[in-house]
Formats: C-alpha cells, structure tokens, sequence
C-alpha cells in the first residue's frame, strides 16, 4: 500500500525546494517530485547564476522579502560548505525622470539597506568599463550580489533528501477529477497519496492546470549571453565589477559580473515570445547577437567583440504585472499553487517558501498580491 505523506510538493525549482524545506523544517513527512530533476536546464532556476538585490522601486513588499531570503540562502551555504551567495553589489543605472529610482532609493533608506548614491561623474569614476552618456544618476546596494542559481537549489534539494524528504525523479500528469485531491498519478503509471498538494511547477504551471492559469502565466523565451573577457582581466569580475541594471535603455539590459570562470553574463529583460519549457528550442536566435553587439559598442566597447563563450534560453512564467501566484486551488481546499516568478523570482524562494508553510501549517494571514482572484489575463507588467 502506498505510503501517505503530510504533503506532495510538484516541481524541485527554487519555490519548491524551499516551500518543502519550510515543511520538512515544521515535522511533516514531504515528497518533493520533479518531472526533469532538481534545478534541471528546462527549469527556470536551472541557469548559472540569478541577481538577488533589496530594490524594488516602490514595491517595498518584494524589498522585504528579498530581505528576508538573503539569510537562508548564506546559510545554506554555511551549512553545505558552500559558496551560493556572491557579494558582487548590485548597481542601478537610471535618469532624473525616473521614479522607480527614486522610490526605490526612499524605500531601501527607509528598510535600513545599505546604499549609496552615486552621479553620473562618481559612476563613470568607479565603473570605467561602461558607457553611460545617457545615465544621470545610479544607486548602489553594495551588500548585494548574485545567488549560483542550479548549484544551491541542488544542495538544498540533496539536503532535504538527508533530512528525510522523499526526493523523486517523477512526472506527476495533471490531476483531472474534482474537490478534495486524494492522489496525484504520475507518468510511470504510479501514484503519491498526500494530505496535501503543492503545485510548484513554475512555467509548467499553464500545463498542470489548462482551465485555470493558460490565461494567467505567460511563459516567455529569454536569452542569455556569457562573454569571455579578454585574458589576464579582472575588469568584468568583482570587486571591480558588480550586477547591473541599466533602467533608461529600452531593451533593459543587465549583467552579472564574471564569477566561477563563466564569463560576463548580459541579457535584455524585456519578455520574450511565447514559450514552451518542454519542447521550446534552446538555440540563440542569430538576430539577438547583433542586438548585443550594437548594445556592447555603445555601452561596453572594451567587450564590443568579445567571444561568446556560452547561450542560455530560459524562460520567465509572467503574471499579468508580475506579482507571484501564491494561493490555494478555488476548487481543490488541498491544492496549492506557487508560482509566477515573473523573472524576478528565484531570490524570493526561502521567503516563499517560509509564507507558504505558515499560510498551510498555521493559517498565517494572505497577501492579497499573491491571490489567483488578482490575476488578470492582459499582460501589463508593472513589477520589476
Ligand atoms: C533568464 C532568466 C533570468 C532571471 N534572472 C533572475 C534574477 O536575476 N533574480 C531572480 O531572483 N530571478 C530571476 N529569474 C526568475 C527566476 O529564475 C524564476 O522566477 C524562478 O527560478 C522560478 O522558480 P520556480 O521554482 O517557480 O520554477 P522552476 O525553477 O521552473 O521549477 C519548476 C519545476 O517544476 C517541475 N515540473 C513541472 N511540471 C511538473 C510535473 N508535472 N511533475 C513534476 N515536476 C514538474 C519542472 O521540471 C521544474 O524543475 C530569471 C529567470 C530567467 C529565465
């Protein structure tokens, strides 16, 4: 006979292994499935490496959480005796006209984050490698940095399996009968039996429930591009180079700095095409590669024609202005949803993981941000 589990957790990327770590932390016996593995290369957390900074603009709720999410992915590494956590700093690049800026700087002053802020002649001083004539002004958070994304959701996830979690490598088909969940079935033709389900399967989400969230996630293609500096530099590694968003340039770029011997990784965060994170080609489009170059020659010429080293294509899962989805199935009192990362997500997993167990285990107030009743179908984001 099938074992029963307190709870299911669908999908190991960063939202699930740390609503199941949360879980497990709590007492509850959990097994955590993923389709592809643990931070797999078709997941959105499987990439090298994700930014996690405090600025948020004005949305001081997501500031907080990232806040509150630095602490458990340092001390995952203090207890893997790994490095997850790089202290980079991270670097907003902006104009006089915009507010998100200015709120941005107002709410970390006011979360008690450090920063500093820096004119165009003090960036142009520290940064020499870029090219701003179009910057006025920057922010600077120097206590943040860079997360190694696929590397610390796998030692969470390997943690989890020494701390008793039930760790598989399984594809659970969507479930197709109606009210309370009693099992969940899987592609092998076997079945998990669970109190309760967690439906963390980040742009698969549209998939697991047509009805309820094609309308809700938009998954989109991304591009990524990691750049080999020249030899014997150090001008694109920290210290001398720390994340970067450059917000008064119509295709926002970003960048993180050389780490680990991977190279300067640059990409655009505007949304993408359509995706499909199953079968969707991981091949760059050539036509993205002249877009960086063009955008290298103005604003980072010594990289102008620097080597691509490596390509990515990932995904973001979009909600319609890129608040989470964090709520319980309208339907299902024993299914939960956790997603829409939105492309700003994978910091937030630990925060996540802590609201969700403590909405499950103790009824903990909901944030009205996170609900699905929120979720519009027209895509204008305004979280970034
Ligand atoms: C290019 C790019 C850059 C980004 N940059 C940043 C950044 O700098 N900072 C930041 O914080 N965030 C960033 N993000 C966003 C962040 O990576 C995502 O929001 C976050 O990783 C989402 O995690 P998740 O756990 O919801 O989804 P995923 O990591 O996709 O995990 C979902 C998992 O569910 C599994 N699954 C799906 N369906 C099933 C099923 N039926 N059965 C079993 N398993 C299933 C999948 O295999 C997958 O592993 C970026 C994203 C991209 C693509």
């Amino acid at each position: 006979m099938n074992k029963t589990y307190d709870f299911a957790v669908v999908g190991a990327g960063s939202f699930g292994a740390w609503t199941a770590y949360f879980l497990r932390r709590a007492g509850a016996s959990v097994v955590l499935l993923d389709a592809y593995g643990p931070a797999n290369s078709r997941a959105s957390s499987g990439g090298e490496t994700r930014i996690i900074r405090m600025g948020y603009g004005p949305d001081e709720l997501y500031t907080r959480w990232a806040m509150r999410s630095l602490p458990h992915w340092r001390a995952l590494g203090e207890r893997t005796g790994r490095e997850f956590f790089h202290q980079t700093g991270m670097l907003w690049l902006s104009n006089d006209a915009d507010a998100y800026l200015k709120s941005l700087y107002e709410v970390l002053g006011r979360a008690g984050v450090r920063q500093e802020r820096l004119t165009s002649a003090e960036l142009q001083w520290r940064w020499p490698q870029l090219q701003l004539p179009d910057v006025t002004w920057g922010v600077f958070e120097p206590e943040s940095g860079l997360l190694m994304a696929r590397s610390s959701v796998q030692a969470l996830v390997a943690e989890l399996a020494r701390e008793g979690v039930e760790c598989r490598t399984a594809a659970a088909l969507p479930p197709n009968t109606h009210g309370k969940l009693a099992q969940i079935n899987l592609s092998t033709g076997d079945s998990i039996t669970a109190g309760t389900f967690i439906f963390a399967c980040g742009p698969w989400l549209p998939k697991v429930f047509p009805q309820l969230l094609r309308d809700r996630i938009f998954p989109t293609r991304q591009e990524v591009f990691f750049l080999g500096p020249p030899a014997g530099s150090d001008a694109f590694q920290p210290p001398r180079m720390p994340a970067w968003l450059h917000r008064t340039h119509p295709d926002i770029p970003y960048s993180l700095p050389d780490v680990e011997g991977r190279g300067f990784k640059i990409a655009f965060d505007l949304h993408g095409p359509e995706f499909d994170p199953d079968t969707g080609s991981r091949v760059m489009d050539p036509g993205s590669l002249h877009r960086l170059r063009a955008y290298l020659e103005r604003h980072v010429p010594s990289l102008a024609e620097a080597p691509v080293i490596e390509t990515r294509v990932c995904q973001y899962e979009n909600t319609w202005n890129g608040d989470f989805l964090i709520d319980r199935h309208p339907e299902r009192e024993n299914v939960w949803i956790a997603g829409g990362g939105s492309g700003h997500g994978f910091k937030h997993g630990p925060a996540l993981g802590e609201y969700l167990s403590a909405r499950i285990l103790r009824g903990a107030p909901a944030e009205p941000r996170f609900s699905l009743a929120g979720k519009q179908t027209e895509q204008q984001r305004s979280i970034y």
